[in-house]
């Protein structure tokens, strides 16, 4: 079974679990969150979760995914191989793939393979959670400085060289109605040593 993914981030959210054989069901370990936990005191071992939010289409909509130790870690290699190149593994589209990984100590677990596609990203940077916060699965505080409804019209552009009159009129074609003083403001904020760059588009509240 193969399926497309993209990262919203690449630092999962780390969970402790427990295999509740009475209900046959996972459940948090309490153990952690500093109360009791009846199944630690029986002895039951503790599952490491890890799960990452993946996009699966344009739609912009995050999916969680949850993963084992072993899977983690494989990701966090390959993330770390591609860091190397120079590639954000976040602006990949992924083909996963479920796949028997060997584990630090030679055990077999079931776990995900990754495969980087040539695939266009799903979705851009400037819509993914902030890098930058302390709890990526919470956006950070920021206001969009230029429309949001506008950056989805020009995000294919990013990164590419425009001088202020190319940026101003594009941003006209795509947005008629928008005041040529305002387009001109959005225009200058846009344009960075003559490139487009979306990023700017987001004003981070401290
Ligand atoms: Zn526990």
């Amino acid at each position: 079974m193969t399926t497309l993914g993209q990262f919203a981030f690449v630092n999962p959210l780390h969970r402790l679990k427990h295999w509740n054989p009475q209900t046959r069901k996972r459940v948090d370990c309490w153990h952690n969150r500093g109360k009791e936990c009846f199944l630690c005191n029986k002895g039951a071992a503790q599952i490491h979760d890890y799960t990452y939010g993946i996009y699966i289409s344009k739609d912009n909509e995050v999916k969680y995914m949850s993963v084992n130790l072993s899977t983690h870690s494989h990701f966090q290699r390959i993330f770390s191989a591609l860091f190397d190149d120079n590639i954000n593994p976040c602006d990949t589209v992924f083909e996963f793939t479920k796949k028997q990984i060997t584990n630090f100590d030679g055990k077999i677990m079931n776990g995900y393979d990754l495969v980087k596609t040539d695939q266009e990203m799903f979705v851009a940077e400037i819509f993914r959670p902030s890098p930058l916060s302390p709890n990526q699965n919470k956006i950070r505080k920021f206001r969009w400085a230029v429309p949001e409804e506008l950056i989805n019209k020009i995000v294919k552009h990013d990164g590419k060289p425009f001088n202020l009159i190319d940026l101003f009129l594009l941003l006209k074609d795509k947005a008629p109605r928008l005041q040529d003083k305002t387009a001109k403001s959005y225009a200058v904020k846009l344009l960075e040593n003559g490139v487009l760059d979306i990023r700017k588009a987001k004003e981070y509240r401290h």
